[in-house]
């Protein structure tokens, strides 16, 4: 038996750290010129479940030249066993160290993944900072949603890639293959990929601050870097790579199904979100396209789920073909179809019986505030009536379980505000105890359960709340005991996210460079899993903040002027500072603004795209 598999032994959920699953991709290592891992920095079942991974591992792997493995952060008692037994950190598929790949990918999706990311360098032996690594190292690289405000983690990454992957990942392992073969220096390969149009390398900018920390200028340091960096965009989804086969996990993950993405972008305008912009222009893909992937999918992997993805499902506007071609074939091989992603206003009773038609998992919708005004305020354009409505069908769909999602501490919100989600979920109640008083549904052999998850407002870059306050954690302690004292009804259950992590994602979410030093405090100090609630330690941060002279209050609770030149502000997503700007302006007058495909607003994310948009054009 080898030292790994014995250390397999005393660790829960072996499989987390094995591999060999199915559709998992082995290379000869004497046939590649490339060797990628992308890293999640979280355990196997979050990262498994994420389908940016799933869609780059795939498509670099579809190059002969390019072996992607994956690698994931291990869970305490596998860190222990591995330090134990001298191991680094490997990539699954052939278990070398990470420290002899060539490019190490790491994905952000949530600011508290930060000190996993430096805990997986440190177990591969890589040094943290880039500057304290030479070209024997791997190049560390990052994408993903919160790479849109690199800075605070501007000293451990060689480079950013910014917007969608699937082109410039493919140019990138060109230009590293290239660069190998002609044994050019670090410096060199950086100054070419900062050539590559949606890539940021930190190392070629400085910044300067003002004595009230807020920061004066951003500079170029060297010639022929670009001053403004624009996101990438995939123009046609139709003929973009998508997988043939998913990796089939061993043991269970969060999402264990097949995944269909059937569009990108999002038509509403949520004045909170920041996928709702980042992901801009619109584009579809059609549902032969669909139902092509979705076949091969299924043979290739042998769920028996297919979830139709993307920011807001019953927004795709062929829908009803899709689901019908799917469900052709479906229901005959046993297979489920699941819509995550409904929005309240364009839930009919046909789209419920096409999801109802395999499988009745308990439904989940988003009003995210509790009264009309406070829905205007975010532009969640939805009304009571409707959110009534969708219940009704609901109800007298046999649903008896529904998960309402509210956040607290938006931007102009009241207490009024606050005790409306209490009095709106009590009117969900009233309405199903009066159906069935009318004889218009039958009861539950449950009864009825209506969940009110509760988050915290946290302003995110790139949207029209990115220069907000988030109300300071005393408030928030505040409203959350006003919601708990508001809702009196056995029927609904309340649940919270943990208000200090939703503090420190709004001091890094908005953080500029001098956090990095914080961040590596911090980790040095004890900090990882900081996004799960029992292993978040929130004076580690505090300290940490603290040594280096930095105020969390000023990143998560200071609302910025509009002149401010935010750190992230040289950064192009296509949505421009002008359109995110009058949207806080309607907001703040309480104004709504209708979706995209019934007006057009002129956001600038189509000339990304040659001018196209799909909901437009
Ligand atoms: S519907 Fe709103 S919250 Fe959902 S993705 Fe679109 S903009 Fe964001
Ligand atoms: S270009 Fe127009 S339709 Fe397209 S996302 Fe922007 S505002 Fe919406």
């Amino acid at each position: 038996m080898t030292v790994f598999e014995k250390i397999l032994f005393n660790v829960q959920k072996p499989s987390r750290y094995t591999g060999g699953e199915l559709n998992s991709v082995v290379k000869n290592k004497e046939d590649i010129s490339l060797r990628f891992a992308f890293c999640f920095p979280d355990v196997y079942e979050v990262g498994m479940s994420h389908l940016g991974m799933k869609i780059i591992y795939s498509l670099l792997n579809s190059r002969p030249d390019v072996w992607c493995e994956r690698a994931f952060c291990p869970y305490e008692d596998m860190e222990e066993e591995m330090k134990k037994a001298g191991l680094p950190l490997y990539g699954l598929e052939s278990r070398d160290s990470l420290s002899y790949f060539d490019i190490l990918g790491f994905t952000l999706q949530t600011e508290l993944s930060y000190t996993n990311i430096l805990h997986m360098l440190r177990l591969s032996n890589i040094p943290l900072k880039s500057t304290d690594r030479n070209e024997d190292y791997p190049l560390i690289i990052a994408g993903g949603p919160c790479a849109y405000n690199p800075e605070p983690l501007y000293s451990f990454f060689d480079l950013f890639v910014l917007g969608e992957g699937e082109e410039v990942l493919l140019e990138l392992a060109d230009l590293v293959i290239l660069s190998k073969r002609e044994g050019w220096t670090k410096d060199k390969l950086l100054k070419e990929a900062a050539q590559i149009g949606g890539i940021y390398v930190p190392k070629f900018y400085e910044v300067d601050y003002n004595e009230d920390g807020t920061i004066k200028n951003r500079r170029v340091t060297q010639e022929g870097i670009p001053a403004v960096v624009q996101k990438r965009v995939v123009k046609d989804l139709n003929t973009m790579f998508y997988p043939e086969s998913f990796i089939v996990p061993f043991g269970e993950i969060i999402h264990d199904r097949i995944m269909l993405e059937v569009f990108r972008g999002c038509i509403r305008g949520c004045r909170f979100c920041q996928a709702g912009n980042i992901y801009r222009p619109i584009r579809e893909k059609s549902p032969e396209v669909l139902n092509e992937q979705a076949k091969k999918l299924i043979s290739s992997s042998g769920y028996d789920e297919i979830s139709l993805t993307s920011l807001s499902t019953s927004d795709y506007t062929k829908l009803e073909p899709l689901t019908d071609t799917l469900l052709d074939w479906c229901e005959q091989d046993m297979i489920s179809l699941s819509l995550p992603s409904l929005r309240v206003d364009n839930f009919s009773t046909e789209l419920m019986e096409r999801a109802q038609k395999v499988r009745k998992t308990g439904l989940t919708f988003a009003p995210e505030a509790g009264t009309q005004r406070m829905r205007d305020i975010v532009n969640k354009n939805v009304t009571e009536e409707q959110l009534m409505h969708t219940c009704r069908i609901a109800f007298s769909g046999g649903w008896h379980t529904i998960k309402l999602y509210f956040m607290i501490g938006l931007p102009h919100e009241t207490m009024e505000d606050v005790e409306g989600i209490a009095s709106l979920a009590e009117r969900v109640i009233d309405n199903y105890f009066e159906g069935i008083r009318l004889g218009e549904y039958r009861k539950g052999a449950r009864g009825i359960k209506v969940t009110v998850s509760v988050s915290s407002f946290v302003p995110k870059p790139f949207t029209p709340f990115q220069w907000a306050a988030q109300d300071t954690m005393e408030l928030l302690e505040e409203k959350q005991q006003e919601l708990r004292s508001s809702i009196k009804n056995k029927h609904i259950s309340l649940s919270w996210h943990e208000r200090k992590i939703s503090f420190l994602e709004a001091v890094f979410a908005r953080g500029d460079r001098r956090l990095a030093d914080v961040i590596e405090t911090a980790y040095e100090n004890g900090a990882k899993f900081d996004n799960w609630d029992e292993h978040l330690k929130f004076d580690v941060w505090m300290d940490a903040l603290k040594i280096h002279g930095l105020s969390p209050e000023f990143y998560a609770n200071r609302k910025r002027p509009y002149e401010e030149i935010l750190p992230w502000s040289f950064i192009d997503i296509g949505v421009t500072e002008k359109h995110l700007r009058l949207e806080a302006e309607r907001a703040e007058e309480v104004i709504t603004t209708p979706d995209c495909r019934t007006n057009c607003r002129g956001c600038g994310a189509n000339r990304l795209c040659g001018g196209f948009c799909d909901a437009k054009n």
